[in-house]
């Protein structure tokens, strides 16, 4: 976690840094506060590895917090996918795991206290009227005909609300603010609402849950949280969130806004994501193609990539959005230096080489990383039958083509160089195999004395190939900003080749043994992870993103 706690300044970093020298506040406790509502993305992870970072950087903690306080959207699933997706990125909250639904007592009677200071009542209005008497941003809102009720009689009502005695929407608990705010979050806003929903922490026990302001600026406060990071849409709630700790005169965290990550050509929004999966857009949340932290890894993406990335975009206040291509950067560089080199042909060409014995295996070694020699080698065999790339051949190239054509040589990596005599075509006119030439001199030469071949080709010998399915991957939606269309839904944005299914690829024998999760760079192609697919025929990967630059320069 060194790449956070060294990492470069933030706005946020410089205002505690400010609070500690002042004595305005004495430590740093933060919190990640998910709705368990859905699966973790990475716009949740940049709020991740900001309150972790911070917590770590100062000495200081980081609770995990979940804002359970709607029963009717929560679930267990959602609470054990986010406590998984959080030990994935290598953060620990220890004993610091807290949940909303922990202090409703507390809350009930922080409600109670504010009745008896004259600060909430019960209303009576329906949901519909109390939004049409709301006001807008330029006409005040209209007071409330029960907003005078008596302390006595709020006190009964909301007792009874809380045992269950009425119907869901019958009445409401609202904070007696001020119904001309220019905000008007601060227009007596709702804090307590009838549910008649079994919560998946606390059952049936109670008919009325706090609404998420209500709830979440007194449970940082129970905490004892000293910075509550939010993003910027929450900055119009600050005040709410102030009035009620100042009403209740309670310990008041700092509420400091940023910028929500927006990552091209995907959305985040939890509802949208929850949309894609229940649809079948995409296969569960964990699908490679999703921006969740579980369909992240399901496509290969280390954590170390997903936090180098968090750390590289910054924290500020100005919205934006990050292109793609800085995750798939921040991917390479861990991938570059950390997966073992495997070769596999994912369209096959058939070569034989006429000129080697039938029924010959010979085992050639190759290093398992090139640029680390410490990792040794594997072994990869050679026979008179291998497989090349279809695109690594052209019947009638240019001449820039490097790789192999009639009368050509080109290099098999690692083994010999080989050369076209023949093109084979079926009774369609299609080319099915070609008949080459080795030159047995040529093995572990490079270059072979005199003579000027160009390309390197990678290739995989029949005999001992593993048949495989390889998922290839590219971006879910079409548009940068699938939610810009104000026209037509996000999902017309959807890009209908976002998945294409190669079926056939050959690969190496040792990538029999890959495990789960296991990422590899496949040479010249890129980076690819065995999936944890089982009901697939043959091993799946999926590819994780290609490679920098392509091999033929
Ligand atoms: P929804 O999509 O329903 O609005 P949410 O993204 O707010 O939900 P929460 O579970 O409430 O989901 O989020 C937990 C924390 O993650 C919050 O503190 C929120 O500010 C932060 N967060 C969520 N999305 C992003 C994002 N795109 N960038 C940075 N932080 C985010
Ligand atoms: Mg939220």
């Amino acid at each position: 976690m060194s790449d956070i706690s060294t990492s470069s300044a933030n706005f946020i970093r410089h205002i505690i840094t400010e609070d500690l020298a002042s004595g305005k506040s004495k430590q740093v406790v933060t919190r990640f506060p998910p709705e368990p509502n859905g699966y973790l993305h990475i716009g949740h992870a940049k709020s991740i590895c900001l309150n972790f970072g911070l917590a770590e950087a100062f000495g200081g903690r980081c609770h995990l917090r979940f804002d359970d306080t709607n029963p009717i959207k929560e679930e267990q699933e959602y609470i054990d996918a986010i406590k998984a997706d959080l030990r994935w990125l290598g953060f620990d909250w220890g004993e610091h795991e807290y949940y909303a639904s922990d202090y409703f007592e507390k809350l009930y009677a922080f409600a109670i206290m504010l009745i008896n200071r004259g600060k909430a009542y019960v209303d009576g209005q329906t949901a519909d009227e109390i939004r049409e008497n709301r006001g807008t941003l330029t006409t005040p809102g209209q007071e409330s005909p029960w907003r005078e009720r008596s302390t006595a009689e709020n006190i009964d009502l909301f007792e009874r609300m809380r045992n269950g005695e009425f119907a869901a929407g019958r009445y409401v608990l609202r904070a007696k603010i001020d119904m001309a705010s220019p905000n008007l979050n601060l227009r007596d806003p709702v804090i307590y609402r009838i549910l008649h929903a079994p919560h998946h922490r606390t059952s049936s026990t109670w008919a009325i849950y706090p609404m998420y302001d209500f709830a979440h600026g007194q449970s940082d406060s129970i905490e004892g949280v000293t910075y509550s990071i939010c993003t910027l849409e929450f900055e119009d709630h600050r005040p709410l969130y102030e009035w009620f700790l100042r009403e209740l005169n309670i310990f008041a965290p700092r509420q400091i806004e940023f910028a929500r990550l927006n990552l091209d050509y995907t959305v985040m929004s939890k509802r949208k994501l929850l949309q894609l999966v229940t649809e079948k857009h995409v296969d569960g949340w964990d699908d490679p193609r999703m921006p969740t932290l579980s369909g992240l890894r399901r496509r290969g993406v280390p954590a170390a990539a997903v936090k180098n990335f968090c750390e590289r975009i910054g924290v500020g206040r100005a919205a934006n959005r990050i292109e793609l291509s800085i995750l798939e950067d921040c991917v390479r560089e861990v991938l570059n230096e950390s997966t073992p080199r495997a070769m596999a042909v994912l369209r096959p060409l058939k070569i034989v080489i006429t000129n080697y014995p039938a029924g010959q295996v010979e085992e050639l070694t190759a290093p398992n990383h090139p640029q680390q020699p410490e990792r040794g080698v594997r072994t990869l065999p050679f026979g008179r039958e291998i497989f090349i790339e279809q695109d690594d051949f052209m019947a009638d190239p240019p001449k820039k083509f490097f790789r192999l054509a009639p009368g050509r040589e080109v290099r098999l990596r690692y083994a010999y160089i080989i050369k076209c005599d023949e093109v084979m075509r079926d009774a369609n006119g299609e080319i099915c195999a070609l008949h080459c030439t080795y030159d047995p001199a040529t093995l572990g030469k490079d270059p072979a004395d005199g003579r000027k071949v160009k390309g390197v080709i990678h290739w995989v010998e029949q005999e001992h190939a593993v048949t495989a399915e390889v998922r290839v991957y590219d971006r879910l939606f079409r548009s940068a900003d699938p939610d810009a269309d104000k026209d037509n839904d996000f999902l017309a944005a959807l890009n209908p080749e976002s998945l294409e299914i190669v079926t056939g690829c050959r690969l190496e024998p040792a990538l029999a043994m890959a495990d789960a999760g296991d990422t590899f760079q496949f040479e010249r192609l890129g980076y690819f992870v065995a999936d944890h697919n089982v009901s697939a025929a043959a091993p799946v990967f999926n590819r994780t993103v290609t490679l920098r630059d392509t091999w033929d320069k």
